[in-house]
């Protein structure tokens, strides 16, 4: 009676997905299961290779119950057929890149991506043999030139970590299916309430559940979404031989936070539009770039790919030299809003980027690439999740903080 596979609501899914009471005390909330072995029943193989879906649970690094209850809400969700969970969002990253890249294989990545990304592409791929190209993907047509034979995998991020700029999924799905590659997108900063990636072409979604589907800021997780031939094979090579597995406390944590992910999703939009209006309006502020605004540079394909904006505020105040000092005040003087790195929490969080520093060590963009970030996100950058607070109270923070 409890478990059905009637497609259900959002709230719903978000709710009892992977749940059922525990059928030995018919507990209505999940357990915790805080072992690493399961005992045996039978005489049977030990290797990665032997497991199946329906393999029994053997050791905590192959699969865990309540982390398997956390891959079945985060599939149900984003509406895959099965999920990985790992130890962090880097940790899904790496995931996708090591389960299907080889030595000899061409990858494109986004030439602006979360900085961990953007390293781990630039600095450890090449060293595995693996040819990497990283282009503007606010553009399909950069994209479909940098296409090889050799060509395996397209990895893109949208909205893109820091500046919030776009990628055309649609667009670039139909460019990998012809070329015979695999589409992986980071949605982090829309989470799986806010695009449905699934029927926009993406073969694998991955999430640093740190962020919005935890919400709460107090574990670091990530996971991989997509066909369950996929996730089956990124469980063998990441998971149980890379080894970097979701401590199944993490797991329960979690997935008490991602139960009101569609509700949270919901007041963080509402409260992103009204800070972003505000920041807008104020004469102090020299541009905003919020996929909520008109103004944003990709409005249209925002309101085409996105169902809900989530709360991930891009702005600039002057120049790098203002920005600093903008910044100094804000940790002087700001009451609610932590000036602090991550996002997707309930509670604000802002932190400024240089855009000299984040060339020199993570883009190393050159050229039209460098002046096309300067056009989208001038001189430096605060980055601004929004949380859950009161708007009103977070815009007296931001206006204490610019005066
Ligand atoms: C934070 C983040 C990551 C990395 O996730 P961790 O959980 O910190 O390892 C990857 N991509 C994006 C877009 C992020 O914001």
């Amino acid at each position: 009676m409890h478990k059905t596979n009637r497609p259900t609501g959002p709230m719903t899914t978000a709710i009892h997905a992977g749940e059922t009471p525990d059928p030995s005390t018919l507990a209505s909330a999940p357990p915790i299961h805080m072992s690493s072995t399961f005992v045996s029943e039978e005489v049977s193989g030990f290797s990665a290779h032997d497991l199946t879906p329906d393999s029994p649970f053997a050791y905590t690094r192959w699969a865990n119950p309540t982390v398997a209850m956390l891959e079945a809400k985060i599939a149900a969700m984003q509406g895959t057929e099965a999920c990985l969970c790992t130890a962090s969002g880097m940790a899904a990253a790496a995931a996708i890149f090591f389960t299907f890249l080889s030595a000899g294989d061409h990858v494109i990545v986004s030439d602006v991506s979360y900085a961990g990304v953007a390293e781990l592409a630039r600095d450890t791929l090449p060293r595995m043999g693996i040819e990497v190209s990283t282009v503007d993907m606010s553009d399909p047509q950069t994209v479909a030139a940098a296409i090889r034979p050799n060509t395996r995998l397209i990895h893109t991020e949208t909205p893109v970590n820091p500046i919030g700029r776009l990628t055309d999924l649609a667009a670039i799905s139909g460019l990998a299916r012809q070329a015979g590659a695999l589409l992986s997108c980071d949605a982090t900063f829309a989470s799986p309430i806010g695009m449905d990636t699934v029927a926009l072409g993406v073969d694998l979604t991955m999430h640093s559940v740190t962020k919005y589907i935890c919400g709460h800021g107090d574990a670091v997780a990530g996971a991989v979404c997509g066909r369950a031939d996929l996730v089956a094979k990124m469980r063998v090579e990441a998971a149980i031989h890379h080894g970097g597995v979701l401590s199944p406390f993490n797991a329960w944590l979690i997935a008490r936070g991602a139960a009101t992910l569609p509700l949270r999703m919901k007041a963080h939009a509402a409260g992103a539009q009204a800070v972003a209006e505000w920041l807008e309006a104020d004469p102090r502020v020299t541009r905003v770039i919020y996929p909520g605004l008109p103004s944003h540079p990709q409005a249209d394909l925002a309101a085409r790919q996105m169902s809900n904006m989530s709360a991930m505020i891009s702005f600039q105040v002057g120049d790098a030299a203002t920005g600093e000092r903008i910044a100094r005040q804000m940790i002087d003087r700001m009451e609610v809003i932590h000036y602090a790195v991550s996002l997707g929490h309930h509670r604000s969080l802002i932190f400024w980027m240089a855009t000299e520093g984040l060339m020199e060590t993570s883009f190393r963009l050159q050229g039209r690439q460098r002046d096309a970030y300067r056009a989208f996100a001038g001189d430096g950058i605060f980055r601004l999740s929004v949380g859950l607070e009161d708007p009103e109270d977070l815009i007296a923070d931001l206006d204490r903080a610019l005066g």
